[in-house]
């Protein structure tokens, strides 16, 4: 997934990447439970593959994955704080 932010630079994001970075309860945890994420330490292909991506209001994007995760809402402030895109392994 790639974004163009309004100062122009690009930022490349990889399903893969953003998985991980999902930031619903149940991947984050919440009042101090661990979450999905925790836990796990594989996710498997169809896990990692964006399905859609949906614009919410305008300050985040909702990104649903091949497996049918859906519930992360990724604000662009989270986005641009996201490392730059690891190199492929
Ligand atoms: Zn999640």
């Amino acid at each position: 997934m790639e974004i163009t932010w309004e100062d122009g630079h690009h930022s490349t994001y990889s399903g893969e990447q953003l998985r991980w970075a999902c930031p619903c309860a149940e991947c984050r945890g919440e009042a101090g439970a661990p979450g999905r994420l925790a836990k796990i330490n594989r996710l498997s292909p169809e896990e990692l593959l964006i399905k859609d991506v949906t614009l919410v209001g305008q300050y985040a994007l909702q990104i649903a994955f091949e497996s049918g995760h859906a519930t992360g809402i990724y604000t662009f402030r989270y986005l641009m704080s996201l490392p730059p895109r690891p190199p492929e392994v």
